[in-house]
């Protein structure tokens, strides 16, 4: 049940430590700090590179539905680039996002860190 509620956190962009705060500000922009618990979402330097990688895994997972429709059309060399091109570029916004994402609740799960003790979320 618990990997469910991960599983819907992400879904819905949310902080990987309480699963509630919203991870993005804007089409683009991370919160700094988990608005909820305040947890710092950038452990480190370079803390997103391991994000690349699933980049790239989404990316190319979603590129081969139009790359295999495209070779049974026998399309051009250059319309199959072209509209490969564009196709990711139209969804980078959720590649970059959701890659973001799973970075951050894979490392949760494998690296288990609390929310910061904070004064205004005390009852
Ligand atoms: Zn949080």
């Amino acid at each position: 049940m618990k990997i469910l509620t991960r599983l819907w956190a992400l879904l819905l962009q949310r902080c990987p430590v309480c699963l509630q705060g919203k991870v993005f500000n804007s089409l683009f922009g991370m919160y700094k700090n988990c608005p909820h618990c305040g947890v710092l979402f950038d452990r480190e330097t370079g803390y997103y590179l391991n994000a690349m990688f699933f980049a790239y895994t989404i990316g190319f997972l979603i590129m081969i539905p139009t790359a295999i429709y495209l070779v049974i059309r026998d399309v051009s060399i250059a319309f199959f680039s072209v509209a490969i091109i564009i196709e990711i570029v139209l969804l980078w916004p959720l590649i970059f996002r959701y890659s973001r994402l799973l970075w951050l609740h894979i490392d949760q799960m494998m690296d288990p860190r609390t929310p910061p003790l904070s004064d205004k979320k005390q009852p």
